[in-house]
């Protein structure tokens, strides 16, 4: 098996293969985490995700992420510390208080806490940036270190044995003949025979689809993640607050998200009052890095999983919201190329949907 990609997808993938008996090459242009899956919120969650299929699998993903930091002694990326969102304005509030009873209905974990309560989990919020009421918290949601997750996985597959790891050599060339992918040429005149190969290009699945003779439609947007100096500040979950969004980063700094996808000196500035005037205790911090993130968003905003009719040894594993799906729609993936049958599983997120 051939999986093109090293991010989270391509990682979860090829460990998903080898545990299930399979070989495989993972294949990446750079380094593994080295795309998107490296420059990204991370924020695992199903919040207001539409349709119901897909607040499902995104519930299955948190879940699998749960699962899997369970049976891994030392687990260092998983961090399930929950999530506080507020609003500032009517129309923030009407939505928040849509949304809450939804997720309520779905049987998904959200309750509504008060100013006090929000000031025992998060003491160093200034509490004049609170309303006193209405805050929304949901505590099964978290984030996850991508890169550490990516070792992780793709160091038990190669130590197993059954993967090896090909990096800054891209796929240039799919070999196809009588409807089935043969062979993946890398850049470097490589050929790796392949029984199947995936795609796990994230933003840049739709070239690697067309080198299969596949038009794959994306609209990826960008978007900026600012990383702050290490802070003694206690921050211990994801914050969507009014201005921005911010969570803990590796090694004591923050990683804040702001609203507005342009990384201009003006929107880095912007970011950082606006967390300071959140947590007081952040006026020593300084911005250490700026990344750029791609979005890999297919055409209709929902995942493209799984095998493709008309190719049936090439199959899909691209989507946003990837940190929070990997594992779980890695799995059934690789499941269905081993042979298992997924049909209802991946049903809604076939590429010939589109
Ligand atoms: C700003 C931002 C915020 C986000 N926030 C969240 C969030 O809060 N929660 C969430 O769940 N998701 C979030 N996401 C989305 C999530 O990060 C992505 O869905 C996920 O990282 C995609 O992983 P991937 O493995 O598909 O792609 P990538 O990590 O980009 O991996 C694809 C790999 O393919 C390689 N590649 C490309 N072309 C070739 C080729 N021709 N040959 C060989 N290799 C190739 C690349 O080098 C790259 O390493 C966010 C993304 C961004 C940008």
């Amino acid at each position: 098996m051939v999986v093109i990609g090293a991010g989270v997808y391509g990682a979860a993938v090829t460990a998903s293969l080898t545990r299930r008996g399979a070989r495989v090459t993972v294949v990446d242009a750079g380094a593994p985490a080295g795309g998107t899956s490296g420059a990204t919120f991370s924020w695992t969650n199903s919040s207001g995700k539409r349709p119901r299929s897909y607040h499902d699998l995104n519930v299955a993903g948190m879940a699998a992420h749960r699962r899997l930091a369970a049976e891994v002694p030392g687990c260092d990326w998983y961090h399930e510390g929950g999530n506080l969102e507020w609003a500032a304005d009517d129309a923030g509030r009407d939505a928040l208080r849509k949304k809450v009873p939804t997720l309520l209905e779905h049987g998904y974990e959200a309750r509504w806490l008060t100013r006090a309560e929000v000031l025992d989990l998060e003491p160093d919020i200034d509490p004049a940036q609170l309303p006193p009421d209405e805050i929304a918290y949901f505590p099964r949601e978290g984030w996850i270190e991508p890169a550490r997750l990516i070792g992780h996985l793709l160091s038990r597959a190669i130590r197993s044995g059954a993967a090896e790891l090909v990096h800054d050599d891209p796929v240039t060339a799919l070999e196809l003949t009588a409807g089935t992918v043969r062979a993946v040429q890398l850049a470097s005149g490589r050929s790796l025979p392949a029984d199947a190969v995936v795609n796990c290009a994230g933003p840049q699945a739709a070239t690697v689809a067309k080198l299969a003779g596949l038009a794959l439609p994306m609209r990826n947007t960008s978007g900026v993640l600012v990383y702050t100096s290490p802070v003694a500040v206690s921050v211990s979950r994801v914050i969507h607050a009014p201005q921005m969004r911010l969570r803990p980063d590796g090694g004591g700094r923050l990683l804040l998200h702001p609203h507005d996808d342009s990384a201009a000196q003006s929107v880095v500035d912007k970011a950082l009052d606006a967390a300071r005037a959140l947590y007081p205790g952040l006026r020593a911090a300084g911005v250490e890095s700026v990344r750029v993130g791609e979005r890999p968003i297919p055409g209709d905003g929902l995942p493209v999983l799984g095998r493709v009719a008309e190719l049936p040894n090439f199959h899909f594993a691209v989507s946003h919201s990837g940190a929070t799906l990997c594992l779980h729609a890695g799995d059934l993936v690789a499941a269905e190329v081993l042979g298992e049958d997924q049909t209802d599983a991946l049903a809604p997120f076939r590429f010939e949907r589109l």
